[in-house]
């Protein structure tokens, strides 16, 4: 069985050759080829967390677990808020395979899916990124976007300004201008795409600040109690998620817009994977909302994992 480092996930497998390792993975997803329960929470005190997420792909045919915790004040101290690891099974023989290191893949697969869901659903001709958040995965999605869409400008706000202004510096030589703003709103506000990757539980996102021909991806919220986007966020957007009945179980701006009577139940449009495959229209115009909910699946993980087992194992 091989260990398999973060060094090894980032040495191995570039975010912009993830994009492709997702779409197919949630092409699979949706044709039934992969068998996901749905992923429990296991609560652990002072707001930590361990998530266990099982899956079964059909092709590649693995299976396999993701177990993480989720340590949301870690990243102070210089670690992940996922720290994890995700263990590998050959379904032929059913012999552990690998164990990855689960920080750098979830954060690798989860840019990477907001990247295809991008390419996918927004328009072509988009120029303005904003970004909201400015943590680990801001990180990574920043990469992962540039690598879909030539942005011109990029926005960055988060809670703390400082962070922001972090973020720009860090990102500097990046090729695209990134600016810190010090407001969510004149982040969003005109963006051709906007991605939502904060901590925060209560929208951020405002449905009126939206406009036509965006495309938004919300990323933070992965359990049913947390939402980055209001009501009239959700009412405004062609609501596109990874899975149905994680959706119907998990995405709290979802839920909650059902509950206040701002959505009817079928308010989503349908699963990723199958705009991926062309069997379910995404954008319909250039005016329409589009909004991409990740709630990241244990497929993402599953097939990121085993291309890169598949890259280290094949002679250099
Ligand atoms: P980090 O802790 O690295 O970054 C969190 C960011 O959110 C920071 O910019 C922080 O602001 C901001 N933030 C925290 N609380 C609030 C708040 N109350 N209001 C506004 N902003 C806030 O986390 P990660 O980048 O690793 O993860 C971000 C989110 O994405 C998490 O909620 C995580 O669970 C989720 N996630 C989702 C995945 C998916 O598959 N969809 C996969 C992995 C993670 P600042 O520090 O500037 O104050």
């Amino acid at each position: 069985m091989r260990l398999i480092s973060s060094d090894e996930v980032y040495a191995t497998l570039p975010i912009a050759e993830c994009i492709d390792v997702v779409e197919a993975a949630m092409i699979g997803v949706s044709r039934g080829r992969a068998t996901l329960p749905l992923r429990s929470i296991m609560p652990l005190g002072d707001g930590n967390a361990m998530g266990i997420m099982p899956g079964g792909l059909a092709e590649p045919h693995v299976h396999g677990i993701k177990l993480v915790s989720l340590y949301p004040e870690n990243p102070k101290q210089g670690l992940s808020s996922h720290e994890g690891v995700i263990l590998l099974f050959d379904t032929r023989d059913g012999r552990p395979i690998a164990a990855v290191d689960g920080a750098s893949v979830t954060a690798l697969r989860t840019a990477a899916a907001s990247a295809a869901a991008t390419r996918a659903l927004s328009r072509e001709d988009s120029r303005v990124l904003a970004v909201l958040g400015a943590g680990e995965q801001a990180d990574h999605h920043l990469p992962a976007l540039l690598a879909v869409r030539p942005f011109d400008e990029i926005r960055v706000w988060t809670r703390t300004f400082a962070n922001a202004e972090a973020f720009a510096a860090r990102h500097a030589a990046c090729g695209t201008l990134v600016r810190a703003v010090d407001t969510a709103e004149k982040a969003v506000k005109g963006a051709d795409v906007v991605v939502a990757a904060t901590a925060s539980p209560m929208p951020i996102l405002m449905g009126d600040w939206l406009g036509p021909g965006q495309h938004i991806n919300l990323v933070g919220a992965s359990i049913a109690s947390r939402r980055e986007i209001d009501d009239g966020g959700v009412a405004r957007g062609r609501y596109f998620v990874d899975t149905m009945a994680g959706a119907r179980a998990q995405a709290g701006e979802y839920i909650d817009a059902v509950k206040a009577g701002a959505v009817a139940e079928d308010h989503i449009v349908g699963e990723i994977g199958r705009v991926y495959e062309g069997t379910l229209a995404g954008r319909l115009n250039e005016a329409d909302i589009t909004i991409y909910k990740s709630l990241g699946v244990a497929a993402q993980d599953l097939a990121t994992a085993h291309e890169i087992l598949q890259r280290l194992r094949r002679p250099t």
